[in-house]
């Protein structure tokens, strides 16, 4: 038989909701094969890191949100959501097998890494994942993981992730309000008590993870000051040339801004609130009896050739008073039972997004390539994976029952209540009008039991 013609179209499952999964599927529409795209997420709501990842006071950044939707409504006649169901224990990748031709897993990467220092699991310590996911809303997390009224907070690693904790834990309640952090976050939020924030680098400024953007960002918060020694602005031979490389733009444009900091800074006062940019320190335990205390650092010098240049520990340590620790030292994939996974990298192997080891397998996004790169970046990323999947589809075994409708009895047999893309749809509009009773975009629903009352109703 063959597949991907108007009499029997190629049948793609996609496992995840996010960006990933849905340039995949624009990809696989635009392609001109005939296809018909199942997606499937363990949550009851579409679009992954765009929801639970992206900063709330980033909305601008969150109107991609359109673009996604745009591929599921025009599609509707070959697309098909299914929230709510969890791939490997709802429904396994070999019973998908029955009903797809290929399968694309694009499911990202939501655990944090460890940091593998005693004291990890003390109170206090939160992963980047659990605290971003609470301040999003995400129904995984909807406990407040460590608790505000403290004083000061040390978050381990200078990425675009700590940047956006760091600047939402110092934005004042008039900002947040504008966003559509759910209300019992922001009630929490309004108690904080923090004064100082440190953002903790392993490696130098001209390493520093995150992007000029999102830096000066930091510096326009009212009512804080973000504070650099000057003496790690001294640079070294070799991240003169790394910071030289033409390749090297985000440095250059980092260290004009970590520069203009240093030049413009005034001593810290005692009642100041301060932002400290601290470089070359590395944990290497976490204080602490019932609960942190704060953070012993051991300093670090740089060695290696430019672009290669790593943290060597200098013996010499240095201890930060803190009663929270967030880590926010990268992401890591999940393994799927059924899926090929590399526990080193968590990511699943893979070449040009085929899975290796398994001719019906597919990836994409972050569980393809690591956790590295904005939204954007997962376009080429599925459009290459859909492309080795295309060229693929000669080769593919087609499914035996090849009916979304069989899924769905499936899983209605199982006792699974899926949500479907128009069940999303009136959530969507729930949580805009309960938005806007509060003058803000959205009140996201933060619990499976709410998304279906709110769907009964
Ligand atoms: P990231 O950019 O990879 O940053 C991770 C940070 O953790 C780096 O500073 C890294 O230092 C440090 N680190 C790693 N292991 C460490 C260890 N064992 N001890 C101490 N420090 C350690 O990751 P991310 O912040 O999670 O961001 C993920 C991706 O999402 C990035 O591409 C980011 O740009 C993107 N993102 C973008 C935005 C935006 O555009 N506004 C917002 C959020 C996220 P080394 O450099 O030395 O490894």
């Amino acid at each position: 038989m063959t597949i991907g013609t108007e009499s029997r179209p190629l049948r793609v499952a996609i496992v995840g909701a996010g960006p990933s999964g849905f340039y995949a599927a624009d990809a696989l529409f635009k392609s001109g094969v005939p296809v018909e795209v199942d997606c499937f997420d363990r949550l009851p709501t579409p679009f992954g890191l765009l929801r639970a990842g992206v900063a709330p006071d980033h909305q601008k950044m969150k109107s991609v949100a359109t673009y996604y939707d745009r591929v599921a409504t025009s599609n509707a006649n070959r697309f098909a959501f299914f929230g709510n169901v969890q791939v490997g224990t709802d429904i396994s990748i070999d019973e998908l097998k029955l009903f797809y031709d290929a399968i694309i897993v694009a499911s990202g990467a939501q655990h944090d890494r460890e940091l593998g220092v005693p004291g990890e699991l003390l109170p206090g310590v939160v992963g980047a994942a659990s605290f971003v996911g609470w301040y999003n809303g995400h129904p995984d997390y909807t406990v407040p993981p460590v608790d505000l009224t403290v004083n000061a907070v040390a978050v381990i690693g200078q990425g675009n992730v700590a940047i956006d904790i760091a600047r939402l834990l110092a934005s004042p309640m008039d900002r947040l309000r504008q966003t559509d952090i759910p209300e019992p976050v922001l009630s929490v939020m309004a108690g904080r008590q923090i004064r100082t924030l440190h953002l903790i680098g392993r490696r130098g400024p001209v390493q520093s993870a995150f992007t000029e953007l999102e830096i000066k960002e930091l510096t326009e918060l009212a009512g804080w000051k973000v504070v650099i020694d000057p003496a790690v602005l001294t640079l070294a031979p070799q991240d003169e040339d790394e910071l030289a490389h033409p390749s090297n733009s985000k440095a250059r444009k980092n260290i004009a801004v970590l520069r203009e900091i240093a030049m413009k800074q005034t001593p810290v006062e005692p009642n100041d609130r301060v932002i400290y940019l601290r470089y070359l320190e590395s944990p290497v335990q976490i204080l602490g009896d019932q609960v942190v205390s704060g953070v012993q650092l051991e300093q670090n010098q740089l060695a290696g050739d430019p672009g290669r240049r790593v943290a060597i520990g200098t013996g010499k340590r240095v201890t930060v008073d803190a009663q929270i620790v967030v880590k926010s030292i990268g992401y890591y994939g999940t393994a799927i039972p059924g899926v090929p996974f590399d526990q080193q990298s968590g990511t699943i192997p893979n070449q040009a997004g085929g899975v290796v080891g398994d001719s019906a397998l597919f990836v994409a996004g972050w569980i393809k390539r690591g956790p590295k790169g904005v939204l954007g970046t997962n376009k080429p990323c599925s459009t290459e994976t859909v492309k080795t999947l295309l060229a693929a589809v000669p080769t593919l075994t087609p499914c035996l029952t090849p009916s979304s409708d069989k899924v769905r009895a499936l899983l209605s047999a199982r006792g699974v209540r899926w949500v479907s893309y128009a069940d999303w749809k009136t959530l969507d509009e729930v949580e805009r009008g309960r938005g806007a009773v509060l003058g803000k975009p959205r009140e996201k629903l933060t619990t499976i039991a709410s998304v279906f009352e709110a769907l009964e109703s």
